[in-house]
């Protein structure tokens, strides 16, 4: 068992990334269940880390996500349960980041099977004590403990795979960008696209490990792919296209900004403040800006002139 006071650091910890821009409830749900399609269901957090949601179909449930603590993915696992008794075969983890894949252990205890990009498998117990490592902090024994702890991919895949949940079928997707080992949860007959962090509505996203050059294509794609689609953000309430085609114009507009003021021969704090000042009139009332877009800066510059590290996939 991990101490509830330890959640309660690891929330503060992720806040920083996890753009929980909404003032923390207290009390209240940690999420909430919409209905996004026949047997479709996403759950928005509120103060669970990323959102999830789930895909009913004849013979199975499939999970997209498990939020940023066990506490919340039992909430979710009662809320299945109010709407159908299927069992729960499959999780997908659209990415390793911890806000995502915290609540495995809940279905895997409960019989499922966690799917994931290959690349991401390896990530879970490693990348994620990057998030404690923030400001020169060292990760605590029990931050470490949990890290070390967390329910891995049992399968992977590398470009495409299809699970059937009966007659349904959903297509599980990997597409670069967010992470490098991302997923997206296509259900063709409800047009409903589980995004991931490949997309966050009205939100500024966190950056830590992107490549926003292939960001940027993916999104195209994405929206080529599903042009009347509703999609489901890994952060931000249900989206439409043309909340996919503003957080891409975001992405766009970040590294514009941020070629010109370099090539104007700015650095540092000053390269910051002319690409936020740039950014706010389009950007300024998304969740997280003031705080976030200095971090998107720093990172993407990195990423733009080459010295990014991003994580890897293990070598074969
Ligand atoms: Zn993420």
């Amino acid at each position: 068992m991990i101490p509830k006071v330890f959640f309660a650091s690891l929330l503060v910890t992720c806040a920083v990334w996890a753009q929980t821009t909404q003032p923390a409830a207290p009390s209240g749900p940690a999420f909430t269940v919409k209905q996004v399609g026949n047997g479709v269901y996403a759950a928005i957090s509120v103060r669970a880390g990323g959102n999830t949601g789930f895909i009913v179909g004849d013979d199975a449930v499939l999970v997209v996500d498990t939020f940023i603590n066990q506490a919340a993915a039992r909430e979710l696992l009662a809320e299945i349960r109010k709407i159908t008794n299927l069992p729960v075969k499959y999780v997908v983890n659209t990415h390793y980041h911890m806000d995502h894949v915290a609540g495995n252990a809940v279905f895997t205890e409960a019989g499922a099977a966690v799917i994931g990009n290959r690349n991401m498998r390896g990530w879970v117990r490693t990348e994620n004590l990057k998030f404690f490592r923030q400001n020169g902090a060292t990760p605590t024994a029990e931050q470490s403990a949990m890290v070390a702890a967390f329910i891995e991919p049992q399968i992977t895949y590398d470009h495409i795979l299809e699970v059937s949940l009966g007659r349904r079928v959903v297509r599980v997707v990997a597409l670069p960008g967010h992470t490098g080992g991302d997923s997206v949860v296509y259900v063709p007959d409800a047009d409903v696209v589980f995004a991931g962090d490949l997309a966050w509505r009205q939100r500024i996203p966190n950056l830590i490990d992107a490549t926003t050059s292939a960001w940027i294509e993916t999104l195209a794609a994405m929206l080529k792919a599903h042009p009347s689609a509703t999609f489901i953000p890994g952060h931000g309430d249900v989206a439409a296209a043309a909340d996919i085609a503003s957080f891409a114009s975001y992405l766009k507009d970040l590294r514009a900004s941020i070629g010109r003021e370099v090539r104007s021969g700015k650095t540092g704090e000053a390269l910051k403040s002319a690409v936020m000042e740039e950014l706010k009139p389009s950007y300024g009332s998304w969740g997280g800006f003031d705080r976030l877009v200095p971090l998107n800066v720093e990172q993407t510059a990195a990423e733009m002139d080459g010295t990014k590290k991003v994580p890897q996939p293990a070598s074969e």
